[in-house]
Parts: C-alpha cells; sequence; structure tokens
C-alpha cells in the first residue's frame, strides 16, 4: 500500500470504510486486554519464586559481619547486598546506600529532602524563589509526577537517540540557577529504548551549572535488562566519569531490582560521591533505623553474585524478548511504510515508543479502549500529560501473553491507521 499522504480523497473514502468495518469486527470480541504498564509478566515472576525457598526458620540469618538480620540496626545496607548492587550498578559498594523496596521511593525523598533542608549545606529549595527541572521528553511519567507534586516547575528537553539535547541542556544549566535537576534514564529509557552515547555522558559529566546545588537524576533502572546476549548496550559510568571531570558531586544515581525478582518487593539503592553520600545519612538516620536486611539477605542468597543476576536476566529476555519482537513485527507489517507512523526498536528495557502524525495519539488510543485494549494514556509521557504534539504513545508489550498481545498490536495498528486517515480526510475537507 502507498504512503496515506499520497492518496486521493476517494481512496482515503475507500480505505475509511474498510478500516471502518474491521475496527467493528475487533468491537464484538470483547477483548480485555492490557499494554499500559511495563510491569513482568507472571512467567517472569515465577522465575524469582525461589526467593521464597532461600530463607527457612532453620536458616542463621546472621550477615558476613556478624549482624542478626532479624534485627534493628545497619543503616545504610548490610555488606553483601551492597556488594550485589554495587556490581549491578557497576560502582564501588563504597558509594551507595541500600534502601527498601523502591527506587522511585528514594528519588522522592531525594526531592523532598532538598525542598525542606538543602543539598550540602545550600538553601532548601523551598526558601527559594523557584525552583525548575529540565524533563528530557518523552520521559516517564512517575519522575515527572514527582516534581509536579512539589511545585517545581519543569521544562521539556526533546530526547534524541543518543540522549537528551545536549546542546539545549549545557545552555540551560548554566544560565539559570533555578534549575535545579535533570531526570535521567541513560540506558534503555523509558519510553524509547534509547541509551545515552559516550559523548552524551561525558557532557553530563561536565555541566557547570549556574546553581551549586543541581543535581542529575540518573535513574538506571534498566541497568542490566538486555533483550540479546550479544548486541548490548555499554555506557561510560556516570559516576567515575564525573570524577574525572572533577564533578565528583554532581549525580545521583539510582537503581533496583524491581524489574529482576519482584516489583514493589525488591531492593533499591542510590549510589552518590562521597560528600552526598554524608548529607543524605544526615536525613536518613532520623527516618529509619534500617532498611529490610531479610530481604537484602533473601536477594543475596538467590542471585549469589552479578554472575547469577546476569544469568536470571538472560532467562527475563527469553520471555519478553518474542513479545517485543512479535509488536515490531505487526507495526512493520501494518504500518510500514505508510508514512503515518514511527516506532522504536529497542535492545533492552520495557517499553516501545510510538510516535503518530501530530493531533492523532489521544484519538488512537480512546479508540482502542473503545475496542477493549487499555493503552498508557496519551500525554503521560509529557510533563503535566501535556504532549505539546500529541503523538507520542508507549507500548508496554511485556505483561500480556504473547497471544494476548499480538490481538492488541494487531487493534493498535489498526486504529492508528483509522484514526491517521480520517485526519487526513479532515486536511482534505478543510483546505480552500
Ligand atoms: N524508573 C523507571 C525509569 C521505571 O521505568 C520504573 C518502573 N516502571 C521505575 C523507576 C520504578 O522503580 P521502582 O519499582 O524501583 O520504584
Amino acid at each position: 500500500m502507498k504512503p496515506y499522504a499520497e492518496m486521493s480523497k476517494e481512496e482515503l473514502v475507500a480505505l475509511r470504510r474498510d478500516l471502518k468495518a474491521k475496527y467493528h469486527d475487533f468491537q464484538t470480541k470483547d477483548l480485555k486486554l492490557d499494554m499500559s504498564r511495563g510491569k513482568p509478566s507472571v512467567e517472569q515472576l515465577d522465575l524469582s519464586m525461589g526467593m521464597m525457598d532461600v530463607l527457612s526458620s532453620d536458616d542463621d540469618l546472621t550477615c558476613e559481619d556478624g549482624t542478626d538480620c532479624r534485627n534493628y540496626g545497619v543503616l545504610t545496607g548490610i555488606d553483601e547486598a551492597k556488594e550485589l548492587l554495587a556490581d549491578m550498578m557497576e560502582v564501588n559498594p563504597s558509594t551507595i546506600i541500600i534502601y527498601g523496596n523502591s527506587s522511585l521511593n528514594v528519588m522522592y525523598d531525594t526531592v523532598s529532602r532538598a525542598m525542606t533542608h538543602g543539598i550540602m549545606g545550600n538553601e532548601p529549595w523551598c526558601r527559594q524563589d523557584k525552583i525548575k527541572f529540565l524533563c528530557p521528553v518523552p520521559g516517564y511519567d512517575r519522575h515527572f509526577a514527582i516534581t509536579e507534586y512539589f511545585g517545581i516547575e519543569m521544562i521539556n528537553v526533546p530526547m534524541t537517540s543518543e540522549g537528551p539535547d545536549m546542546d539545549m541542556v549545557e545552555r540551560l544549566v548554566a544560565s539559570d540557577p533555578a534549575i535545579k535537576g535533570i531526570w535521567c534514564v541513560p540506558k534503555y529509557s523509558n519510553p524509547q529504548g534509547y541509551s545515552y552515547s559516550d559523548e552524551t555522558v561525558r557532557r553530563f559529566a561536565r555541566l557547570e551549572p549556574a546553581a551549586p546545588d543541581f543535581r542529575i537524576f540518573w535513574d538506571n533502572a534498566y541497568g542490566v535488562h538486555h533483550l540479546y546476549d550479544h548486541d548490548q548496550d555499554h555506557l561510560i559510568e556516570i559516576l567515575a566519569e564525573c570524577k574525572r571531570a572533577g564533578n565528583p558531586d554532581l549525580v545521583y544515581k539510582f537503581a533496583s531490582t524491581s524489574k529482576i525478582s519482584f516489583p514493589g518487593s525488591g531492593i533499591a539503592a542510590i549510589a552518590t560521591s562521597h560528600n552526598n553520600l554524608e548529607d543524605i545519612k544526615v536525613q536518613l538516620k532520623n527516618q529509619t533505623i534500617g532498611h529490610d536486611k531479610v530481604n537484602q539477605l533473601r536477594h543475596v542468597r538467590f542471585f549469589g553474585d552479578i554472575h547469577g543476576m546476569v544469568e536470571h536476566m538472560r532467562k527475563h529476555a527469553d520471555i519478553i524478548r518474542p513479545k517485543f519482537e512479535a509488536v515490531e513485527e505487526i507495526l512493520e507489517r501494518e504500518l510500514g511504510g505508510l508514512g503515518i507512523g514511527q516506532w522504536t526498536k529497542p535492545k533492552g528495557g520495557y517499553f516501545i515508543s510510538f510516535d503518530s502524525l501530530d493531533g492523532c495519539a489521544k484519538d488512537i488510543v480512546a479508540r482502542c479502549k473503545k475496542a477493549g485494549v487499555v493503552m498508557t494514556g496519551a500525554g503521560a509521557t509529557y510533563p503535566y500529560g501535556k504532549d505539546p504534539h500529541d503523538s507520542n504513545i508507549r507500548i508496554a508489550p511485556t505483561y500480556p501473553p504473547l497471544g494476548d498481545l499480538v490481538v492488541a498490536t494487531e487493534l493498535f495498528a489498526l486504529c492508528v491507521k483509522l484514526t491517521s486517515a480520517e485526519k487526513l480526510l479532515k486536511e482534505m475537507e478543510n483546505k480552500p
């Protein structure tokens, strides 16, 4: 089929009639499918059930330094968990604090602490005039939700396949002391699955912010989440690069085992400079006596070491790779060459990002919903839920079983076609 933009009005009218009939067929199927959130499937969760067996009532729950994990204590995490998470995050164990069950929680706390108490002796953000964050777009809705909640003004920065537009990032952080942070998902980004290039990481480490309390919020959520064994993205490690660049305190790096073990019952961590760690601990020691050490021990005993974790991630990849490939294959078959959409082909992470013609995303998502397929809300990938082009849609292929995913993606592609045909026809009708 030829590109939609090259079709005559008559061709488009006939096409719309045909697509509408197909859409009505889908509506009669009474579908109830969900492609909205990046959750592991049941099969993936089953991979970690062995974690329920590694600790039993007969076991000695003493950790390496002699601490009884059943009792209070150890503010920053047990040594063996620090070692495991440090290997996962490609940093030294001495740079890590292990937290509770969620890295988003750590990010929220980090923003909250900066708000109320400031960063390393600087005036608390709440006492400063205005606070702004840079938000590479499209990006992760829950990042934007945190900064919105604290009344922080968010500024869109376009993403490229190499990472955020660094000319813009450098210019803005150097010129405006109200800019205090930037949200980054550097590897297999949410939603595009892009990984930052070496050049991008080097430029991040060499930023010259006007604000002394500016920090990069480096959310390494998908650090070990490759889809392929022999084609993986590798990034320059940001903490080491910041140190080399003479900017050791510039970055907070976050990660968790949410999509490795169990989302909501994993372990999360922050890695950062010695100065930042000390700054954080002033608050942390008032917040808790220590996080869940039994869960930390359970993770260490289940994975053993980073090699065990890498092996485990191969099993995840074997389950989700066919799902990503099925979505890409259907999109290519149904939409390739039509000029009505573009999508990413990630080598890892949890999402595929789809861009429709401008002004179509909301209608496509609404159409999918009417036929029983829930997608992530259009606009969710932008601060304040406002996609200026109304074109980006996040596809989350991991959760539904493969058969459901195929049906859902076929419906999605149909909705893209129908909405695009209608838009082009409307444009023709409006032309003088
Ligand atoms: N960061 C990113 C980029 C994510 O995609 C997700 C999960 N969708 C999270 C953080 C959530 O992490 P956690 O479960 O550790 O809070």
